[in-house]
């Protein structure tokens, strides 16, 4: 039943980020529809993801064998690292609230998520040892 759950909501995660996906090549913001899906699905984690977006602190990190991942800023010297194609977060969050709890997300890879469907995200190359460090918490 837990199972039926996940891959129920990660569908429509999906339906969702293909919607803002949609909205912003079109219309470069996101439609009411997508905001309250958003809502609907994350709560406040929703708000907070958004919240991310605006203080443009995501990059979109890829290597030279196809490493792919974000980069959350917290502030000059600390980040958090998602991964792009799995939900998965370095934040203590993501151990607490979605690893142990129920919740789909943490706020981090959710607003990833969304300001790469925006087109937002800062590009930024590294070698693959650096983004090999960066995965176990370097
Ligand atoms: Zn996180």
């Amino acid at each position: 039943m837990e199972e039926m759950m996940t891959v129920a909501v990660t569908e429509t995660f999906n339906f969702v980020i293909e919607n803002i996906a949609a909205d912003f090549s079109e219309h470069q913001k996101i439609s009411e529809k997508s905001l309250s899906m958003l809502s609907f699905l994350f709560g406040f984690t929703a708000a907070q993801a958004l919240d991310l977006i605006d203080k443009k602190c995501i990059s979109h990190i890829t290597s030279p064998s196809g490493r792919e991942l974000f980069q959350v800023q917290r502030n000059v010297t600390e980040f958090h690292v998602c991964l792009k194609d799995s939900n998965y977060c370095t934040c203590p969050s993501f151990i607490y609230n979605v690893v142990k709890k129920d919740q789909f997300m943490c706020k981090h890879k959710l607003a990833a998520s969304i300001c790469f469907a925006m087109g937002l995200c800062k590009e930024v190359q590294y070698s693959d040892e650096t983004v090999s460090l960066m995965l176990i918490g370097y």
